[in-house]
C-alpha cells in the first residue's frame, strides 16, 4: 500500500480540483489537436495517429480523475494500490481512448457522437476501477444511480463530439471537461465513503504531486502547442495540395497576378493551351515578362507584343471581367477572360473553344444552307433579301415552281425526287450571274434574286429558266421531265421584302393559272384581286346556307335553215349560276367559280345546281332540255353519277332531258376517271356536251373517245367567223367532223344576224346567246316554255 496524500486543507482539496479541471481542460485540446491530426492524416499514417490520440485521450481522463481524487477528503490521507492504479489507467486508454479516436474516421456527427457516448461510459468504467484502488476506505454506491450519473455525462461526451470536427473547438473542449466532471463528480456524490484506517500524514509527498502535476501540465500545454501547430500545418498543406490538384485538373487555363503585378499562381492547363514550355513562366515573374516570353510562341512582333500589355493593362484597371476571343495561327479559339480584383491584380483565365466554335459554324451553316442542294435556304434568302432593301438596291426577285414534282416524288421514289431537285439547283446556279442570289425555298420552290434592274434581262432569264428546266434530267430509277412556272417582281414594286415576296408569289399564282411553262410579272391590281379572291372564298362558305344562289337560264334554239331568228324551236335552256352577294351584288360565275372549285366548294353549289335546273325543267314540256355546267372538280367525283340520278329520280325528270357541260380540259386531266364517270352518266341515259370547244385543245379524238353527244362551238370563233374566212373554214370543218362523228354541235354567243346565219349555212344545229335571249330568271323561261308551245302550235295549224 502506498500513502500518497496527506490531510489536506480546504485550499489544498479546492486547489487540487482546479488543477484536475485544468488538466481535463487542456488534456482535452490535446486530445483534440490530435484526432485533427490523425483525421487530416493520410490513411497510413492514421492509424498510428490514432493510438496516440486514443493514449492521450485515456491518460488526460485519467490524470483528470486521479487530481480530482487527491482532493477527495480533507481530513485525512489516501492509500492507493498500485496495481489497480495502474488498471484504472490502462482501462481509460481502452474505453475511452478507442471510442475517442474512432471520431477520426467519420465527419457523420451521429457515428461520432455514439463513439463519444461510449467514450464517456469509458470515463465511467475507469472512475469505478479507479475508486477501488483506494485502500483505506469502504466505498459504497448504488450500481443505478451510478450507471445514470454516467449516461448524463455520456450524453453531454456524446454532443461535445457531435461537433463538426474544425468547428467550435473551445466549446467542444469544455464540453469534454464537462462530461467528464459530471462522471467523476457525480458518481462520488452518489458513493458512500467509509474511512477504514488513516494513513502518514507527508505534507512534502502532497507538494512533490503537484509540482510533477504541474510540470505535466505544462509539458501537456507544450506538446499541445506543437500538435495543433503541425495540424494547421498538415491543414496547409492538405489545402495546398487540393488547391494544385483542382488547378492542374481544371479545363480552363489560370493565371493569378497578385497587385503587386507578379504572378502569384499559374496551372499546367495555360501553359498547355498557348503550347508553351515551362520555362516561360513561374511564379513571382512580372505579367509583362511573362507575355514577353509568350510572344515568340504566338507569333507576335513587337507592335502586337505592345498592344497585347496595354490591352492587358486595361483590362485589369477595369470595373468589369472583360471577355475576347484569340484565334491563335494554328485555327484554334482562346477565348480569354480577365478579372480584375479589388486592391489590384487580376485573374486571367483561358478557355479552349475550338470545338464549340466550330460546332457553332456548323450549326450557322446548317440553319443558313439547304443541306440537299447546298444552296443558301429560305431563312438566307430572309436575310439576303432584308440586306439589299437597307442597302436600298434596286432587284428582282424571281419565284420559281416546279411542276409535276410531286408525281416524281410518288412514282419513282423520294431519291429520285432529291436528285432532281439537286439538278435543278445546279441548273438555276448556271444560269444566273455570279452576283445572282439563288435559293432554295422549301420543297418544289426556288427563288433567284436578280441584283439589277434590267427587266428585259430578269424576262430573258425567266424564258431561259423555264427552257432549262424544262429539259430531261437523270434521276435514280430514270429521266424525267419536270416544267416549271415562274412569278417575278422587283423592288421599285415596294419597299417592303415580305411584300416583294408576296408580290412575286402572286404573279407566280397568274403564271400557273395560265398553265404550266408560263411566267409572270407582278401588276398592279394583283394584290387586290387576290384579297377579292380571299374574301370570296370566305364568303361563299356561308353563300348556300344563306340561299344567295339563283339560277338564270338561257334558251337553246334549233337552228331555221334559212338562217332567221324567227322560227327557230325552242329545244332547251342552259342553266347559269348567279350569286346575289348581299354586299356586292350579282357576282359572275367567272369570278367565284374558279375560287369554288380551288377549295372543293364546287361539289356543293354544283350539286345545288343541278337539283335547282331539275327542279325547273320539271315544270316544262318534255321535249325541252336541260343543260347544266359541270367543273372537273366535280366530274372526278366518283359520286357524281349517282347523286345526279337521285336529283332526276327527286324531280321526276327523265335523264335523256338532262345534259352535261363540261370543257375539254377536264377530260385531258385524269381522263381515265373522268372516262368512266361519263360511262356511267351515259348509262342512266344522261347526254354529255363539250362545252366551248376551239379555244383548247379541240381534239375531234376526245369527241369519240368519250361518245359525247354534242359540241358547244366557242363564241370567239361565231364571233370571228362571217367575217374571217379562216374562222369560217374551221367552224366548217367543225360541224362536219361532228356531223361524221354523229355528234350534235351548239353555237354560243349569237349575237348578230350575220353570225346566225353563218352557223346556219355550215350546218350548225342549235344556237344560244344574246340575239335570242340573255340569260332569264326560272319564271320567264317557264313563260318562254308556255309561249313556245303555243306558237309551235299556231305553227302546226298553219301549216297543216
Ligand atoms: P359557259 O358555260 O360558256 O356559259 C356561257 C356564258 O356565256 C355565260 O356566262 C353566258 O351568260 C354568256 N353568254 C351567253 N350568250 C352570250 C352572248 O351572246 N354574248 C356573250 N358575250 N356572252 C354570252 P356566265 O353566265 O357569266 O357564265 C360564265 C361561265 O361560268 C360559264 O361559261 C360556265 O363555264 C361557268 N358557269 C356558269 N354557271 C355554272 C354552273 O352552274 N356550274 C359550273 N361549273 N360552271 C358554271
Ligand atoms: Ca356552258
Ligand atoms: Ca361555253
Amino acid at each position: 500500500m502506498v500513502g500518497v496524500l496527506v490531510n489536506l486543507s480546504l485550499e489544498h482539496s479546492l486547489l487540487l480540483i482546479l488543477a484536475a479541471l485544468t488538466v481535463c481542460a487542456v488534456s482535452s485540446w490535446l486530445m483534440l489537436a490530435l484526432l485533427d491530426l490523425a483525421r487530416l492524416a493520410t490513411p497510413q499514417r492514421r492509424v498510428r495517429k490514432m493510438i496516440g490520440a486514443g493514449c492521450v485521450a485515456g491518460l488526460a481522463v485519467w490524470a483528470t480523475h486521479f487530481t480530482a481524487t487527491l482532493g477527495l477528503r480533507l481530513d485525512f490521507a489516501l492509500s492507493f494500490d498500485p496495481l489497480l492504479t495502474i488498471t484504472s489507467a490502462l482501462a481509460a486508454m481502452v474505453a475511452f481512448g478507442v471510442p475517442i479516436s474512432l471520431t477520426a474516421l467519420t465527419g457523420r456527427p451521429v457515428y461520432r457522437a455514439i463513439c463519444g457516448a461510449l467514450g464517456g461510459f469509458g470515463v465511467g468504467a475507469m472512475h469505478v476501477i479507479g475508486m477501488s484502488a483506494i485502500t483505506n476506505c469502504t466505498i459504497a454506491s448504488s450500481l443505478g444511480e451510478t450507471l445514470m450519473v454516467t449516461a448524463l455525462g455520456s450524453v453531454v461526451m456524446g454532443l461535445a463530439f457531435s461537433i463538426r470536427p474544425d468547428h467550435l473547438r473551445a466549446l467542444r473542449i469544455a464540453l469534454v471537461t464537462i462530461a467528464v466532471c459530471i462522471i467523476h463528480f457525480g458518481t462520488i456524490a452518489v458513493s458512500d465513503i467509509h474511512v477504514r484506517y488513516q494513513s502518514v500524514n507527508d505534507l512534502s509527498n502532497s507538494w512533490l504531486a503537484v509540482s510533477i502535476g504541474a510540470v505535466v501540465l505544462i509539458l501537456c500545454i507544450m506538446t499541445g502547442y506543437a500538435v495543433n501547430y503541425q495540424a494547421r500545418l498538415a491543414d496547409q498543406t492538405r489545402h495546398r495540395v487540393l488547391l494544385s490538384t483542382a488547378l492542374n485538373n481544371m479545363s480552363n487555363g489560370l493565371v493569378f497576378i497578385g497587385a503587386d503585378d507578379r504572378i502569384q499562381l499559374f496551372n499546367d492547363r495555360a501553359l498547355a493551351i498557348f503550347g508553351l514550355e515551362s520555362d516561360v513562366i513561374h511564379v513571382g515573374m512580372s505579367w509583362r515578362l511573362y507575355l514577353t516570353n509568350v510572344a515568340p510562341v504566338l507569333g507576335w512582333n513587337e507592335a502586337r507584343l505592345a498592344r497585347v500589355k496595354a490591352n492587358h493593362e486595361r483590362w485589369f484597371s477595369a470595373p468589369d471581367v472583360t471577355y475576347l476571343e484569340h484565334d491563335l495561327d494554328d485555327g484554334r479559339t482562346v477565348s480569354v477572360a480577365c478579372r480584375p480584383i479589388l486592391g489590384g491584380g487580376a485573374v486571367l483565365t483561358y478557355d479552349d473553344i475550338t470545338a464549340e466554335r466550330r460546332a457553332q459554324k456548323e450549326i450557322e451553316r446548317l440553319a443558313f444552307e439547304d443541306d440537299l442542294t447546298a444552296l443558301p435556304n429560305r431563312r438566307q434568302f430572309q436575310k439576303s433579301l432584308e440586306d439589299i432593301f437597307l442597302q436600298n438596291i434596286g432587284a428582282f426577285l424571281i419565284l420559281i415552281d416546279l411542276d409535276h414534282f410531286k408525281n416524281v416524288n410518288d412514282t419513282l421514289g423520294h431519291s429520285a425526287g432529291d436528285d432532281l431537285l439537286v439538278t435543278i439547283g445546279h441548273r438555276l446556279r448556271s444560269l444566273c450571274e455570279r452576283e445572282d442570289f439563288v435559293a432554295r425555298m422549301a420543297g418544289d420552290e426556288f427563288s433567284v434574286i436578280v441584283l439589277s434592274d434590267d427587266r428585259a434581262y430578269v424576262t430573258a432569264l425567266c424564258r431561259r429558266i423555264i427552257s432549262h428546266l424544262s429539259a430531261p434530267i437523270k434521276v435514280t430509277g430514270g429521266s424525267v421531265i419536270v416544267g416549271c412556272s415562274v412569278g417575278y417582281a422587283s423592288t421599285f414594286d415596294t419597299a417592303c421584302p415580305s411584300l416583294l415576296v408576296q408580290y412575286a408569289d402572286l404573279a407566280l399564282y397568274r403564271a400557273k393559272a395560265l398553265g404550266r411553262g408560263h411566267y409572270r410579272g407582278y401588276e398592279a391590281g394583283m394584290r387586290e384581286a387576290a384579297l377579292q379572291r380571299v374574301q370570296i372564298e370566305s364568303d361563299l362558305r356561308t353563300a348556300l346556307e344563306d340561299e344567295q344562289f339563283r339560277l338564270a337560264f338561257q334558251p337553246i334554239y334549233r337552228v331555221n335553215p334559212s338562217g332567221h331568228r324567227h322560227g327557230s324551236a325552242l329545244i332547251g335552256f342552259e342553266a347559269l349560276v348567279r350569286w346575289h352577294h348581299p354586299a356586292r351584288g350579282v357576282v359572275s360565275p367567272a369570278d367565284f367559280i374558279p375560287v369554288a372549285e380551288e377549295t372543293g366548294l364546287i361539289r356543293e353549289i354544283g350539286r345545288w345546281v343541278s337539283r335547282e335546273a331539275c327542279r325547273q325543267a320539271a315544270r316544262w314540256p318534255e321535249a325541252i332540255r336541260i343543260c347544266i355546267n359541270a367543273s372537273p372538280v366535280q366530274l372526278r367525283d366518283n359520286l357524281f353519277p349517282e347523286h345526279l340520278s337521285a336529283i332526276l329520280a327527286e324531280t321526276g325528270v327523265t335523264p335523256s332531258r338532262v345534259e352535261i357541260e363540261l370543257t375539254e380540259t377536264a377530260l385531258v386531266d385524269d381522263s381515265d376517271q373522268i372516262a368512266a364517270v361519263l360511262r356511267a352518266l351515259r348509262h342512266t341515259g344522261i347526254r354529255v356536251s363539250m362545252d366551248d370547244f376551239g379555244t383548247g385543245y379541240s381534239s375531234f379524238a376526245h369527241l369519240r373517245e368519250f361518245h359525247l353527244d354534242c359540241v358547244k362551238i366557242d363564241q370567239g370563233f361565231v364571233r370571228a367567223a362571217p367575217s374571217d374566212a379562216g374562222a369560217r373554214s374551221v367552224l366548217e370543218a367543225i360541224v362536219h367532223m361532228a356531223k361524221a362523228l354523229g355528234v350534235s354541235t351548239t353555237g354560243e354567243g349569237v349575237e348578230t344576224q350575220a353570225q346566225l346565219e353563218t352557223l346556219a349555212a355550215c350546218g350548225c344545229d342549235a344556237v344560244q346567246g344574246y340575239f335570242f335571249n340573255v340569260p332569264m330568271d326560272a319564271d320567264s323561261a317557264a313563260d318562254l316554255c308556255a309561249e313556245s308551245a303555243t306558237s309551235n302550235q299556231v305553227r302546226t295549224c298553219i301549216l297543216h
